[in-house]
């Protein structure tokens, strides 16, 4: 053991040892490299054959003296300062086999104007948002969506919650693979009547990737232009949790007719709503309401309830705020349950489940015609 290291792990030398081993073309990938003490991490653009070679380069550090551990993050792009288009070619690669055609980034720059985005066919994009992830977001999102369809409208589901895709877990859809058309448009997939699309189809949902705000607006964009959406009365967009700057561009450029916010009642879930609704607020997207989910648990046996995130949190928050309150979801096992299967439970002709989510879409559409300059889309009773 020598007293003095001379080869200790600097970030130079794990740069030189790349570019020994990968010439020129793999420092270009480069993004960032940070050694703390033997363990060093590496930020990497995915290569140009959109082919993942992390485990070669975790192999290739791995034998560099003094390396305990190496970890290597793929990222979809380079750094751009802001929302710059990207420089190099013309198409962006976001993941193997998906690309990102320079116009596509072009509408995903603040030249093209705020709140323009929009889908020709499709009457009213509806976002369903959150400013907390795992309060049920999604789960609202796909229940909501078949309960409009159940009242005669044309709905589609775009998965845009980049982060963590679970339209196709939660439509049994996962193996689905989309084709596309003459003119090169995404045919959306079709499930419970509804016209589906998620990142979750077209990317390796494993690969680790770094989503920056740009690119996931990109991303968003490209499936909301370059999907065969067809005529549909109401597209619900799942958009990624949080308040950031992804979620505020999105706010920005796509012409939403309002936004729904879903809220457990729990006190740390309700502070963050408060931003939510602010940021819809600052870009003028109408907040249709806010939905309070987990409301209670209900003890099947004796009917009993137990609000187990506290007792009507999100209700008071709406009024606090003065924005409309759309209505309760309980916890209710079959939610849960639905989601896992792949089979949303809204489905079910009768129920509770079914009954809640009918009673959620009807807020949503009253609140929607109440808010929106365009007609809201009339409802056929079958
Ligand atoms: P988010 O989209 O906000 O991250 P999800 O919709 O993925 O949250 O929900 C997180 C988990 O909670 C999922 O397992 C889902 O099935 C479950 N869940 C959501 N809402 C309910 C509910 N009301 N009752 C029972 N389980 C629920």
């Amino acid at each position: 053991m020598p007293l003095f290291k001379s080869n200790r792990l600097t970030v130079s030398a794990v740069r030189r040892h790349l570019k020994d081993a990968g010439g020129p073309a793999l420092l270009d990938r480069i993004e960032s490299i940070s050694v703390n003490e033997s363990d060093i991490t590496l930020v990497l653009q995915v290569p140009e054959t959109g082919a993942s070679d992390t485990s070669a380069i975790e192999g290739l550090l791995s034998r560099l003296d003094g390396v305990s551990r190496v970890r290597v993050i793929e990222t979809a792009h380079s750094a751009q300062p802001d929302f710059a288009p990207p420089a190099r070619t013309d198409v962006k690669r976001v993941r193997k086999g998906a690309n990102l055609s320079a116009s596509v980034h072009a509408q995903a720059t603040p030249s093209a104007g705020e709140g323009t985005l929009s889908v020709p066919g499709v009457t009213h994009l509806i976002a369903v948002a959150s400013a907390k992830g795992g309060v049920g977001k999604s789960t609202v999102a796909i229940n909501l969506a078949v309960a409009l369809r159940k009242t005669g409208l044309r709905v589609g589901v775009l998965d845009a919650d980049v982060y963590g895709p679970s339209l196709p877990t939660m439509t049994g859809t996962v193996s689905a693979d989309p084709e596309f058309t003459e003119n090169k448009k995404l045919v959306p997939i079709e499930a419970f009547g509804l016209k589906l699309m998620s990142i979750g189809y077209v990317s390796d949902v494993d690969a680790p990737m770094i989503w920056r705000g740009p690119i996931v607006m990109s991303a968003i964009t490209q499936m909301l232009k370059d999907v065969d959406w067809g005529q549909l009365d109401v597209l619900i967009l799942d958009t990624p949790p949080g308040t950031g700057d992804a979620q505020l561009t999105l706010a920005q450029r796509v012409k939403l007719s309002g936004a729904v916010i879903v809220s457990t009642p729990q006190e740390v879930a309700l502070a963050d709503v408060r931003r939510g609704v602010a940021m819809f607020g600052k870009t003028g997207v109408p907040v249709l309401g806010i939905v309070e989910n987990m409301a209670w648990f209900e003890d099947p046996g004796s009917g009993a309830r137990t609000y187990i995130f506290g007792e009507g949190g999100a209700r008071r928050m709406s009024e606090t705020l003065e924005v409309p309150f759309l209505g309760e979801v309980p916890i209710m096992s079959g939610l849960r349950e639905g989601g896992d299967t792949g089979e949303p439970a809204a489905n079910a002709e009768t129920g509770a489940i079914a009954e809640t989510f009918s009673r959620l879409a009807h807020s949503v559409l009253q609140q929607l015609e109440s808010l929106n300059p365009k007609p809201a889309p009339s409802i056929l009773f079958e």
